[in-house]
């Protein structure tokens, strides 16, 4: 026969025809394979096939026409290549048979060892390879054979391990003999028999086929779909199948399989980090089922290849320019690399490495601010515990996820999940995470693992969502059966006690303890209220990360050209925003001064009854008020909302009076008080308040609304005056449909801050607004504009009323169903709905501005401090954000990010 010539065909193409930029058709892991192959680096040969041959696969139902002879072409070069055969017991070539998506799902699709192995191979590699090795290796695949291509339960298979290792007395399938491991296999293929009335076929052919095919399918599986789902990565990608000559890290003391880093993947320092496994696979590294140890223990026990591997780090990391994660093994003293990705980091580290990397000339700031993003930020700006000092660790693991959390202790993902449902927050514990622990991980505040390292599935899953994460806690004996755990001090932990979990130091603390902001946020509203000379040594001064961020957010600040407010109504909250660097309130709700013991006014001017005295007393305290944020603010503009109440969290519960007024009728002692304050509020109930009397209607039915707190605002402004300070009140009118709703409303407004100023002599501009919250003033922005100076988009009350659903009960009754069933993405309160809400924004904005150019446009929903959004709202061309204080350091970063996005297109992080 002769040798096929062509390496490349349609479907599949050899490591050595590909480079790390084909992404899109070999996936994340071949294209890796592929680049390091090109970079000279020992990688085993093998080919992709391509997310092209999955996709048609999946669209059809059925494998393409063209795919089996290019599988089989590929084949015989790699044969060729490895001067090995499939299924030849002489020289027979064994491969792996590996999923590898454009985006990296570790863990969530499926992987087939030793596929080349079947009787006549077993016996030949018991000969060459000792018995105990071929065993071992042929009941692995048939494991592997049977739970992803047969689709039998996998826990089957592992039960029958454990009652070998228990039949054996031992505690680890690396004791297992080689006559164990053979009845073992036997044993798992009668259970194939059994279970689907099929064997491991005989044929490797047909092993490398249907495997293959199996893997295609796993991209369909529940588990990648709900990954793909919670990492909006798209549906339609699909998967490539890697085929990769197997190399052994379980033949012997000289040999061993790890995963490592170029740099550390939790601190960022900038020195290769991993885990090592002597005489093991690479998934024994990873599931954690034995400690592993570092790479400086490598480094002692071979170091010529524990400096081979560092050269390889350096020539990754100087292709990639960025952290790289590595899967390696040494196979006899000999290293190969087996896969290659830029890795995960923490929060802190991607700071860190990313300002580092600028310092090295790597990348320049720009790309720094590019690799970083708000929600890393906003995890770093997460709390850590209030009082440091003289508390005892209960028990001390790895720092594999940043972060403080508290939580009740359960002990499987179901738990997690059902328990975090009713809103408890828990800490999960596990022997050792897996992808079916994935929602308990997500439901979970903080995870723990008794086993694995910093590059364990919990550990790089957890990492990657932001979670607080401990893992290989020495002496943590979890019993997830009897959900139970015993601490390494003896102390036993039943499910539903209270854990306080420190995944930056590693440290688990028995009970409830309280959490508070990071460093990180007290730095930097130390750098923002500090002038900029002062702040020099203090940045040098701080740690590394926290310098990073630190440095990262000023350049943002830099590139950025929206502006950044807050949302607050008290002096308190107005510092704090202005101390995370907001340039102004965008979103003063009055309602929130009138909250607690307070309320009692709203009713008694709303209902009429004591209207006078509700007045004076809201004028009084509002003008209080206003003097605190306006002074707290000086020089920077302040959005005044005018009172916007639901009018039900204001009056008092129809039932509970009615129920009340009964009781007294019934004992005779009738309450007039009570009855009349029950006939008011009947008159003033609705069924559905949130459509009901807010905003700008109910200034329309109760006007002196309006007067008493412009009047309020506008004398605080002029005593602030009269005191030197420079005050910027703006007023804007909620809940507006219609222009003649808020000509009304302005013209009070207008009225009454003339009325102020004519009296005092003092000059004062009350810029005026309105929100933009119901889809009918999207839709006659033109109009509003006329009026107005500015528009602020209410995205919480716009998502509301464009969908027609309930902010407040929306989430509990259906929307998190829509998310576990698919049918949503995301929710659209928190990342802004681009196609309805998003369309409306974009309308109003351009037809605002056809009417009044300069107008002002900002947004002060909660989309504001959302990443996502921040990005749609900014391209819709809105020139303010306005969010709550702890996310304006977030929408700092993320405007920042927008501006270098947009002079950079060719840069700009993929889209998914
Ligand atoms: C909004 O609706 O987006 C808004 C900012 O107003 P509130 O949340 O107070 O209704
Ligand atoms: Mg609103």
């Amino acid at each position: 026969m002769t040798a096929p010539t062509a390496s490349r065909t349609g479907f599949v193409v050899a490591f050595a025809d590909g480079d790390g930029t084909m992404v899109d058709s070999l996936g994340g892991k071949g294209a890796g394979l592929a680049q390091m192959t090109r970079l000279g680096l020992p990688v085993p040969a093998g080919f992709t096939v391509t997310t092209e041959a999955c996709r048609a696969y999946l669209a059809a139902g059925r494998e393409p026409p063209l795919l089996a002879g290019e599988l089989a072409t590929a084949l015989a070069l790699l044969e060729e290549r490895c001067g090995r055969r499939l299924g030849d017991p002489a020289r027979p070539l064994l491969v792996s048979v590996r999923s590898g998506a454009r985006f990296s799902m570790p863990g969530m699709m499926e992987t087939i060892l030793n596929v080349g192995l079947n009787d006549a191979v077993v016996a030949a590699l018991a000969v060459s390879r000792g018995a105990r090795f071929a065993w071992d290796s042929y009941r692995r695949l048939v494991q592997m054979y049977g739970r992803t291509v047969l689709g039998i339960e996998g826990d089957l298979f592992e039960a029958r391990l454990r009652a070998e290792r228990a039949a054996a007395g031992v505690s680890t399938d690396q004791e297992l003999s080689a006559g164990r491991l053979e009845v073992v296999t036997r044993d798992f293929r009668v259970l194939c028999r059994e279970q689907t009335g099929e064997d491991l076929p005989q044929d490797p052919h047909e092993q490398l086929h249907r495997s293959v095919l199996a893997v295609f399918e796993s991209w369909t599986g529940d588990r990648a779909r709900r990954y793909r789902v919670h990492e909006h990565i798209s549906e339609d990608l699909g998967t490539a199948v890697n085929i990769v000559q197997m190399v052994f890290g379980n033949g012997g003391p000289r040999s061993g399989s790890g995963v490592c880093f170029t740099r550390n993947p939790a601190t960022g320092e900038p020195v290769p980090y991993g885990d090592y496994l002597v005489d093991a696979q690479g998934e024994d590294v990873v599931n954690g089922s034995r400690q592993t140890m570092d790479l400086t223990t490598l480094a002692a026990r071979e170091p010529a290849l524990h400096a081979e591997l560092c050269d390889h780090l350096r020539t990754l990391e100087r292709h990639y320019r960025d952290l790289c994660d590595v899967e390696f093994t040494i196979e006899d003293g000999r290293l190969w690399i087996l896969q290659t990705r830029v890795g995960k980091r923490s929060a802190a580290a991607a700071f860190r490495i990313a300002c580092d990397l600028v310092d090295e000339g790597v990348i320049d700031l720009d790309e720094a601010l590019l690799r970083v993003d708000g929600h890393q930020l906003a995890a770093l700006l997460h709390p850590g515990f209030a009082d440091s000092a003289g508390h005892p660790p209960a028990a001390h693991g790895l720092a594999a996820s940043p972060g403080a959390a508290t939580g009740r202790a359960v002990f499987d993902a179901p738990t997690a999940m059902a328990w975090a449902a009713r809103g408890e927050q828990v800490v999960l514990l596990r022997p050792e995470t897996s992808a079916d622990d994935v929602g308990g991980l997500l439901a979970a505040t903080a995870v723990i693992t008794a086993r694995g390292g910093l590059t364990s599935h919990a550990a790089v899953v957890a990492r990657g969502f932001g979670k607080t994460c401990v893992t290989g806690v020495e002496g943590l004996d979890i019993d997830s059966a009897a959900r139970t755990a015993v601490l390494p001090g003896g102390h036993l932990l039943a499910e539903g006690d209270a854990l306080s979990v420190d995944g930056t130091t590693g440290d688990i603390f028995l009970g409830s303890r309280q959490v508070v902001a990071s460093a990180g946020a007290l730095a930097i509203r130390a750098w923002t209220t500090s002038a900029p000379s002062a702040s020099a040594p203090y940045l040098a001064e701080a740690d590394p990360v926290v310098r990073a961020m630190g440095r990262l957010l000023a350049h943002a600040d830099l590139r950025r050209t929206c502006t950044v407010r807050a949302n607050a109504e008290t002096f308190h909250d107005a510092r704090a925003g202005r101390e995370l660097g907001a340039e102004g309130i965008g979103l003063a709700r009055t309602e929130h001064m009138l909250l607690g013991d307070r309320r009692v006014l709203v009713e008694q001017v709303v209902t009429g009854d004591e209207r006078e005295a509700g007045l004076r007393s809201i004028e009084a305290l509002a003008r209080t008020e206003f003097e605190q944020i306006l002074g707290a603010m000086d020089g920077l503009p302040t959005v005044v909302r005018l009172l916007d109440p639901p009018l039900h969290e204001f009056l008092p519960d129809l039932v509970e009076l009615e129920v009340r007024a009964a009781v007294d009728r019934a004992a005779g002692t009738v309450d007039d008080a009570v009855e009349r304050r029950l006939a008011l509020v009947r008159r003033w109930h609705e069924q559905n308040p949130m459509l009901g009397l807010r905003g700008v209607r109910l200034l329309a039915v109760v006007p002196e609304l309006v007067t008493a707190q412009v009047r309020a605002l506008a004398q605080a402004a002029v005593a602030l005056r009269e005191r030197g300070l420079d005050p910027r009140p703006e007023v804007m009118v909620p809940l507006v449909a219609d222009v003649g709703e808020l000509e009304a409303a302005l013209a009070s407004v207008r009225a009454e801050v003339a009325a102020v100023v004519g009296d005092s002599g003092t000059e004062l501009d009350v810029p005026l607004g309105v929100m933009i919250e119901l889809p009918r003033a999207a839709l006659t922005a033109a109009r509003l504009a006329e009026h107005v100076d500015f528009f602020s988009f209410g995205t919480n009350d716009l998502t509301q009323t464009t969908w027609g659903m309930s902010r407040d009960d929306a989430e509990t009754s259906f929307l998190a169903a829509y998310r576990g069933a698919g049918t949503l993405a995301s929710d659209p309160f928190s990342t802004l709905d681009d196609e309805g809400v998003g369309r409306l924004v974009r309308l109003a904005v351009t037809e605002g501005r056809l009417t009044r150019p300069d107008l002002g446009l900002g947004v002060c929903g909660e989309h504001a401090g959302d990443p996502a959004s921040i990005h749609l709202l900014l391209a819709s061309g809105v020139d303010y954000l306005s969010c709550s204080p702890p996310r304006v350091p977030v929408a700092r970063l993320e405007a920042g990010r927008y501006a270098v996005l947009g002079q950079s297109a060719a840069t700009a992080p993929e889209t998914r």
